[in-house]
């Protein structure tokens, strides 16, 4: 199938010829018609799919065969869950709206709000945000979604395991009741089916993922290993396989930024990338992973949501997320734009449950392999580890108290997970 068959404008499709794609991704085949006919869509499609394309391209097309207003009140809405996200969302609109007269912008906390003011004072036809900032600009009379005749809620999985149901439904309420809406989310819980429900008319339903399994081009293995020997063993596979480009997990800020110490004493240039992170740190950290300055990239799963980058062929987990889901997005890193990739975890006795349910989840006995001098210890308990203080490695907590909007100043510094042990 080619891009020209989809009834993309030429502009939209030079922008497209541009970056290089040859041809639709199954999400973007699969999305785009129903959404340039106008259709609510809910959309079944993970990071590395081409997902963002599949909106944003017939949302620039539909807004530009609209009547421009004169003051570019916002036509749509791209709410994402994390900054990062935003900010490869907007990326993304920029280039595809390069041949087109539409103004775009991007709005997230952590940083100062005085830019993002400026920009929405000249007017914005598309805006890609974050709720917290998108809320606290609303209420102070700044931005107005009395135009918004677009909703598009990303990864909206990710938006529920934050605590931005109350936020998603506060910026329904400002939007008018009359728009097309459109849901992406890798993963179908019963809550994500309800909030669908709730926000979409009579959705064309795609999918590029089936439900809650893991793409077959990730080669999944795992490494029994005990808890003392973790530091070790990644440090001998990344050293053995001289790998380049490896996006490493751990569960806790904290063990992102022990780790990242232990590689860079190894020699192995690694940065962290988590909720205590400033903005600019991320995006440093970010920069030099994509440019190869950086080999490891130690994240938390809220920090590494929707990163973009492309064809990342190892993703480890040095710890296993305590919410199966988490490790499906996980892997999702590697094996992307049809290039295959590998996932390994390193699994300790105390994380036996963790497997458990994942392997529930993903339908798939993951292969174990044992490396000598890296063994498990047969006397270690498979009780999930009480690390105390922060509640950590308790059962999975779906929902979370607190959101970005609920704490007035972002901080930088803030985790806006509800999970604490972010
Ligand atoms: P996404 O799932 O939107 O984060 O996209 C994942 C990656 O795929 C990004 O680096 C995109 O630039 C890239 N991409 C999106 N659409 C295509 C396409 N049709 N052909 C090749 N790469 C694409």
């Amino acid at each position: 199938m080619s891009f020209n068959t989809l009834g993309l404008s030429e502009d939209i499709l030079k922008a497209i010829n541009k970056k290089g794609y040859t041809e639709p991704s199954p999400i973007q085949s699969k999305a785009i018609p129903p959404i340039l006919e106008g259709r609510d869509v809910l959309a079944s499609a993970q990071t590395g799919t081409g997902k963002t394309a599949g909106f944003t391209l017939p949302v620039l097309q539909i807004l530009s065969q609209k009547q421009q207003l004169r003051q570019r009140p916002v036509r749509a809405l791209v709410l994402t869950p994390t900054r990062e996200l935003a900010a490869q969302v907007y990326a993304n609109v920029k280039e595809y709206s390069e041949f087109l007269d539409l103004r775009s912008a991007v709005i997230f906390g952590g940083v100062n709000q005085k830019p993002q003011v400026a920009t929405l004072r000249q007017g914005v036809d598309i805006l890609v945000a974050t709720p917290g900032r998108l809320i606290d600009l609303c209420n102070q009379n700044i931005l107005s979604l009395s135009k918004v005749s677009i909703f598009v809620l990303d990864e909206a999985d990710r938006m529920l395991d934050m605590g931005f149901l109350r936020d998603i439904e506060r910026v329904i309420k400002m939007m008018p009741a009359k728009r097309q809406n459109l849901m992406f989310s890798a993963t179908f819980s019963q809550d994500i089916k309800k909030l669908a429900h709730g926000i979409l008319n009579k959705p064309v339903q795609v999918d590029a993922t089936p439900e809650n399994s893991t793409v077959d081009a990730i080669n999944q293995k795992m490494y029994r290993v005990a808890n003392g020997k973790k530091t070790d063993l990644i440090i001998k596979l990344i050293s053995d396989g001289n790998w380049k480009q490896v996006l490493v997990f751990t569960r806790t800020k904290h063990g992102a930024n022990k780790l990242c110490k232990k590689m860079v004493s190894a020699g192995i240039s690694a940065a962290a990338i988590h909720g205590n992170k400033s903005q600019g740190a991320r995006t440093k950290a970010l920069a030099g992973f994509k440019n190869g300055s950086i080999r490891i990239l130690v994240a938390t799963d809220i920090a590494a949501r929707g990163l973009d980058i492309p064809l990342l062929p190892h993703v480890i987990n040095f710890e296993l997320p305590n919410i199966s889901e988490d490790y499906v997005h996980r892997i999702g890193r590697t094996g992307r734009a049809g290039a295959s990739g590998e996932a390994i975890s390193l699994v300790s006795a105390d994380e036996t449950t963790y497997l458990r349910d994942i392997e529930k989840l993903v339908g798939l006995k993951i292969p174990q392999e044992i490396l000598e001098g890296f063994e498990p210890d047969p006397n270690a308990s498979t009780e999930p580890k009480k690390q105390g203080g922060g509640g950590r490695n308790q059962r999975p907590q779906r929902t979370a108290p607190k959101s970005e909007s609920s704490s007035k100043k972002t901080k930088p510094s803030s985790d806006r997970s509800g999970r604490n042990r972010r």
